[in-house]
Order: structure tokens, then C-alpha cells, then sequence
């Protein structure tokens, strides 16, 4: 899934979840539990490093969306709750930092890792199919989790 729908689920997760240890193995598993809903990625194996700006336009949005809802919204959050959602959303970013690592840092000791996450992508289709492809059709699991992860983040 997009990174925007990780952080968004994992800002729910850590703004709910009082432990700081059951927050990070909850965005863990959702994060593994989200890309197991077939969905299509931006970037595929054959991405260039010139493409890497969807990334940072993804990364900037989610943290945008929960820091705009966090400034206007709970201005008395305290400094505990603060400290959950940042573990939340740096937890359901970590598997996609780890294949990053593996991908494009060589880093081969998180091959299976990198592996297991991969397979949770081909579970449904394999690479290269039109259903892997990012268009809204192949999506629509992405707006349902974002958008239900802001009203929860906005209500709660
Ligand atoms: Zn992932």
C-alpha cells in the first residue's frame, strides 16, 4: 500500500494503544496485514531513483494529514500520546524502510525480510500484472484505509 495509508493506520494505532511496545509489533503486523489486500505500487521493480520523488510526495502527505490533525485537533495531546504516534507511524513504515535497505542499499542480510514482504504482493497477482498497476480501480483498498484512518484519528 502507499505510505500515506501506512502512516494514517499507524498514527491510529499509536494515538489507541497506550504501550509504546504493543504500538510498534501492532504497526508491524498492520503494515503486513494491509499489503496482504491486493492493491497496485508506484514504484515496481524496474523504478529508476528519478521516480523516488512519488516517494517523498507519499511520505510528505500522510505526515502532513496527521500533523495538520494533531495540530488543529488535539492540541491537548500529551507528550505520551505525542510519543505513541510517532512509534505507531515509524513502525508501519518500517517494513517498507527495511526493503528500501535491502533494495537499494544492498544490505543482503534482510533478504528475508525483503522476501517475506514480497510475497505478501504476489500472493494475488504476480509482478507486472495490470491489477499490480497504481490506478484507483486497484486502489480503492488505499482510499478506504486513509480515509477511515483520518475520521477515526478525527473523532477519537
Ligand atoms: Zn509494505
Amino acid at each position: 500500500m502507499i505510505l500515506a495509508s501506512h502512516i494514517l493506520s499507524g498514527a491510529v494505532i499509536g494515538e489507541n494503544i497506550n504501550n509504546p511496545y504493543i504500538v510498534a509489533i501492532s504497526a508491524v503486523a498492520v503494515h503486513f496485514l494491509l499489503d496482504f489486500v491486493p492493491h497496485g505500487d508506484y514504484l515496481d521493480k524496474k523504478s529508476k531513483f528519478q521516480e523516488f520523488w512519488k516517494v517523498a510526495l507519499d511520505l510528505l502527505s500522510g505526515l502532513g494529514i496527521v500533523f495538520a490533525i494533531l495540530y488543529f485537533q488535539k492540541a491537548d495531546f500529551t507528550f505520551h500520546q505525542i510519543q505513541n504516534t510517532a512509534i505507531g507511524i515509524f513502525f508501519s513504515l518500517l517494513p517498507d524502510g527495511l526493503t528500501l535497505l535491502y533494495w537499494k542499499m544492498g544490505m543482503k542480510f534482510l533478504g528475508p525480510i525483503y522476501r517475506f514482504h514480497q510475497k505478501l504482493h504476489l500472493i494475488h497477482y504476480p509482478d507486472f500484472a495490470p491489477e499490480r498497476e497504481f490506478r484507483l480501480k486497484n486502489n480503492l483498498g488505499d482510499v478506504f484505509v486513509s480515509f477511515l484512518s483520518i475520521f477515526i484519528l478525527i473523532i477519537f
